[in-house]
C-alpha cells in the first residue's frame, strides 16, 4: 500500500537515527525530524528496503536522494531557526526540503529537471507538506522575486560559487554548498558578514551529482 508508515519502519528510523548520531550529528532537533519523516515515502516502492540504510540511492531522471548523514551534517551547518527563510537548490525527492520544513523554516527549492520537478511538488503535497514552495528552474539563478534569504542550502555538486545565489543571501545569512574541481567536493559553509566580505570555511568532504546549469524541459 502506498504511504504505510508501520511500527516497522518506525523501528528501522529509530535504528538510522543511532547510526546518523554515531557519525557526530549532535542537534536533537534534526535527529527527531529523521525519526519523523517517513523516507520510504521519497523512494519508489520497490526499494523502499533501502530507505532506512544511511546511503544514498537513485531516484527518477539519474538523480538521487543525499545519504541521511549528508542530509544531517549540511543541514547542521545551516544552523536553522525556526521562521528562517531557506532556499534549497536540487529539489530532487524532496528529502532535504521535508527536514527543513520539521525545523519550522519557511522552505524554498527549485529543481532544474521538469519531470522529476512534476513529480515531487505533486508528492509532497500529497503527503501533507503543501508549505514547501516547489520552482521549476535553474538554481543558479536563485529566486529574485523571494530574496533575500537567510539561508541558502545547495544540494548538488558545485564547480563554481554562483554569485547571483550570494546575491540573494542576507547580510549574516549561510550558505552551504559542495564545491570543488573534482568529483569528491569540500563542503563549504560561507557566512556572509557584509555585502562585500564573506568568510569561508571546509568541512570534510562529499560526493554529489553535478550541479548543472539550464533547465531540462522533460
Ligand atoms: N535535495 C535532494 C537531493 C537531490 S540530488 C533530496 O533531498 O533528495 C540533486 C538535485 O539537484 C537533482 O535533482 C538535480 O536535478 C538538481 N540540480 C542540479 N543542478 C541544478 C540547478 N542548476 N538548479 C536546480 N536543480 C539542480
Amino acid at each position: 500500500m502506498k504511504y504505510f508508515d508501520s511500527y516497522r519502519h518506525k523501528g528501522l528510523r529509530k535504528k538510522l537515527v543511532e547510526i546518523v548520531k554515531s557519525k557526530g550529528i549532535s542537534d536533537e532537533k534534526i535527529l527527531q525530524a529523521i525519526l519523523k519523516i517517513p523516507r520510504h515515502y521519497f523512494l519508489d516502492d520497490a526499494f523502499s528496503e533501502w530507505a532506512y540504510k544511511d546511503v544514498a540511492f537513485p531516484i527518477d531522471a539519474d538523480q538521487t536522494i543525499s545519504q541521511p548523514y549528508t542530509v544531517a551534517f549540511q543541514t547542521q551547518l545551516l544552523d536553522v531557526k525556526p521562521k528562517e527563510k531557506i532556499l534549497e537548490i536540487g529539489t530532487g525527492s524532496g528529502y532535504q526540503a521535508a527536514v527543513l520544513v520539521e525545523l519550522g523554516a519557511k522552505v524554498y527549492t527549485i529543481e532544474r529537471q521538469k519531470k522529476l520537478f512534476e513529480k515531487t511538488n505533486k508528492f509532497l503535497n500529497e503527503i501533507g507538506y503543501n508549505t514547501i514552495r516547489t520552482f521549476f528552474g535553474d538554481g543558479y539563478l536563485g529566486l529574485p522575486r523571494f530574496a533575500p534569504f537567510d539561508k541558502i542550502i545547495i544540494t548538488a555538486g558545485a564547480s563554481e560559487i554562483p554569485k547571483e545565489l550570494l546575491k540573494q543571501l542576507k547580510v549574516g545569512g549561510i550558505m552551504v554548498i559542495p564545491y570543488g574541481n573534482g568529483d569528491v567536493k569540500d563542503m563549504i559553509k560561507l557566512v556572509k558578514i557584509d555585502e562585500k566580505n564573506i568568510r569561508r570555511e571546509k568541512h570534510g568532504k562529499f560526493r554529489f551529482v553535478p550541479f548543472k546549469t539550464g533547465v531540462e524541459d522533460k
